[in-house]
């Protein structure tokens, strides 16, 4: 059998920040300079490298951004604080969040206080459920992403088995809505499921978000198979893996993403898309609200 097709997310989110950048400028020249707030609380240090990633995209495609780093012991009162004087600020069109806060924080509190309208990272429960209705403007960037490389390698869902490993609100739940939306039939696997094999082998899709590696052995890939990795893990040696045992599933799959280079780019591309179509629903006088 063939090897799989390695999908390269970088180089598909650099196309998309291409023309992130083209509507930038145009907004610029027409005297809006869109701009992204980006909240990160505590000493996290792979959120510290996720802000750090979406402040030097943010400059690349000519989106201001604003970083509020807040100390440790922030309290939930002077966190919600800053979104609302964030939400009331016309020059700041999207906002986000970075997860997970410290424990002392309840971070549905503070995606619910993120206004509709400048809610980039789609945690909101309005926009929750305007993408489990189907008409979402903006969407969950790492999910969206997901679409995104698909729709970009002509990989068409439309009564395709596609089965999501994860449930989570970030990925694992609007992925499946997402597909589903694109006409998917869609199956949810998670920590509780009982034998996953069984239903992976049925995936023309397989989209991976358990955050274990290992998990997704080669046995378990239908041959040809779709299968996209959006696990960010750490192998033995502290190199940054996916839950899939790529080098195996490249004889199985018929297309796979690497990690890293796959989904992580898509990810921080659709938050730039998003920003930019926040921005653009604001100066038009749209409020998603
Ligand atoms: P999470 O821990 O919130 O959710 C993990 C999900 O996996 C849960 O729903 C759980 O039920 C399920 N699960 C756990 N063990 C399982 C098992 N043995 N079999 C089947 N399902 C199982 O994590 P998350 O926030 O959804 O993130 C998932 C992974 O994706 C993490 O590795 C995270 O780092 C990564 N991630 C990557 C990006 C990106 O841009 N590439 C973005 C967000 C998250």
């Amino acid at each position: 059998m063939a090897m799989a097709k390695i999908i390269d997310g970088k180089k598909i989110a650099e196309e998309l920040l291409k023309s992130v950048r083209a509507d930038a400028e145009k907004l610029n020249a027409e005297g809006t300079k869109p701009c992204l707030a980006v909240i990160i609380a505590g000493e996290n240090p792979a959120s510290k490298v996720y802000v750090r990633n979406k402040k030097l995209t943010c400059e690349r495609v000519g989106i201001r951004s604003l970083e509020f780093a807040l100390p440790e012991e922030t309290t939930q009162a002077e966190l919600l604080a800053l979104v609302e004087k964030l939400n009331n600020d016309p020059s700041v069109h999207g906002i986000l969040c970075q997860h997970p806060l410290p424990g002392h924080l309840d971070e549905r509190k503070v995606f619910d206080a993120i206004s509709p309208s400048k809610d980039v990272d789609a945690f909101h429960p309005i926009t929750v459920g305007r993408v489990v209705i189907g008409n979402a403007a903006l969407l969950p960037c790492t999910p969206a992403g997901v679409m995104e490389m698909l729709r970009h390698e002509g990989i068409s869902v439309p009564g395709k088995r596609c089965v999501v490993i994860g449930r989570s609100n970030i990925v694992g739940k609007p992925m499946a809505l997402m597909l589903l939306a694109a006409d998917g039939t869609v199956t949810v696997c998670h920590s509780k499921t009982v034998n996953l094999k069984e239903l992976t082998l049925q995936a023309d899709i397989l989209v991976c978000a358990a955050g274990i590696r290992g998990l997704v052995t080669a046995d378990m890939i239908k041959p040809g198979a779709a299968v996209i990795d959006v696990s960010i893990n750490r192998d033995g040696e502290g190199k940054l893996c996916g839950d899939v045992d790529f080098n195996a599933a490249l004889n199985v799959a018929g297309a796979i993403t690497p990690v890293p280079g796959g989904v992580g780019p898509m990810t921080i591309a659709m938050l730039m898309r998003n920003t930019i179509l926040s921005c653009k629903l604001q100066v038009t006088g749209c409020n998603l609200g």
